[in-house]
């Protein structure tokens, strides 16, 4: 394998030429290193990208009703911004418990959505959070945005952009978070994040039930979410009393859509039943959460 060259802008608007000359971004270097991307892609790749050169990556701001977090920071990094403004939000739950501390110093917010493992844990979070992700690609510094679900389903080919942040809006929610592991220092099998907003107050609610590991990686439970939205719109309650454990087997029951392949010695059908236990247990658990 030939020498790559390294490269280290220090604005945005040098990444396009970069990309355009076959180079790829380094975020936290943890996937590039650990998939083998280096060597299998090696005739195509023209050169590194080192990211950590560009201060508006590492950018953190509360703006417009909305949180900005720059591409470039890393687990701990988001962890200490959004712990301190937002303590109970999903995105902390999610990566406290993610990898290891010194994984969580190096792995970038971009990288992890460029490359978005089956076993992420910050996919799911996003997604209930419906954010936002914003990119240049090659040909242009100017930034477009498109929503996570939308990036995580693009093409492959078409996925070879820059992303310089992702966003979401910064409202009151209740959240509960859950990785399937065997030791705390494991790949989650699957991964599980709700959020519910807008319980008993003026606003519509809104549920967002995201399951991760699943076969096409990832999906919403959409039916499940539907049904306690039109039961929390019916009861105009807080959700506590409304909810009970064999209400919602019963909802699990029957609109569960979660399959699995086999994974790390459990059948498929195992980590469905997993999937539909701890989905009802963490059904009660937010709705007797406070926001
Ligand atoms: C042992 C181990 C355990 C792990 N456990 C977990 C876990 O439990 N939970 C979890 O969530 N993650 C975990 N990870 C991290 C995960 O597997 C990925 O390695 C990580 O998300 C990649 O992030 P990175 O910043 O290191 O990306 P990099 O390795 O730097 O890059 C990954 C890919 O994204 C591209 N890229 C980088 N930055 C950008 C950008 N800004 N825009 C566009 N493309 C970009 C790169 O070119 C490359 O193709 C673990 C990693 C390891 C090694």
């Amino acid at each position: 394998m030939d020498e790559l060259n390294w490269y280290y802008p220090e604005k945005i608007q040098e990444v396009p030429d970069f990309l355009k000359e076959g180079c790829i971004p380094h975020g936290g270097g943890t996937y590039l290193l650990k998939s083998g991307l280096l060597r299998r892609e090696a005739k195509s790749v023209r050169g590194i990208i080192d990211i950590s050169g560009i201060k508006e990556l590492k950018d953190f701001k509360e703006i417009n009703g909305r949180i900005e977090l720059g591409a470039g920071l890393t687990y701990g990094e988001t962890i200490v911004h959004v712990g301190r403004l937002l303590p109970g939000s999903i995105i902390v739950k999610a990566l406290s418990g993610a990898a290891s501390n010194a994984l969580r110093n190096r792995i970038t917010l971009g990288g992890s959505i460029a490359s978005f493992p089956p076993w992420s844990d910050l996919a799911g979070p996003l997604v209930a959070l419906d954010a936002d992700v914003y990119f240049i690609t090659k040909d242009s510094a100017a930034i477009e945005m498109i929503s996570t679900e939308g990036f995580l389903r693009m093409p492959a080919d078409q996925k070879r952009v820059f992303i310089t942040k992702v966003a979401f809006k910064s409202i009151p929610y209740r959240s509960w978070y859950y990785r399937d592991v065997r030791t705390r220092f494991d790949y989650p099998k699957f991964t599980i994040s709700i959020t519910v907003s807008g319980v008993g107050g003026s606003f519509e609610p809104v549920v967002r039930i995201v399951i991760t590991g699943t076969k096409g990686k990832y999906l919403r439970e959409s039916a499940i979410e539907e049904s306690i939205v039109e039961i929390l719109r019916r009861k105009k309650n807080n959700g506590e009393k409304l909810f009970s454990g064999s209400l919602l087997k019963g909802l699990i029951d029957t609109k569960l859509t979660a399959r699995f392949q086999r994974k790390m010695e459990t059948s498929g059908e195992y980590l469905q039943h997993a999937v539909s236990v701890e989905l009802r247990r963490g059904l009660e658990e937010v709705m007797r959460s406070k926001m």
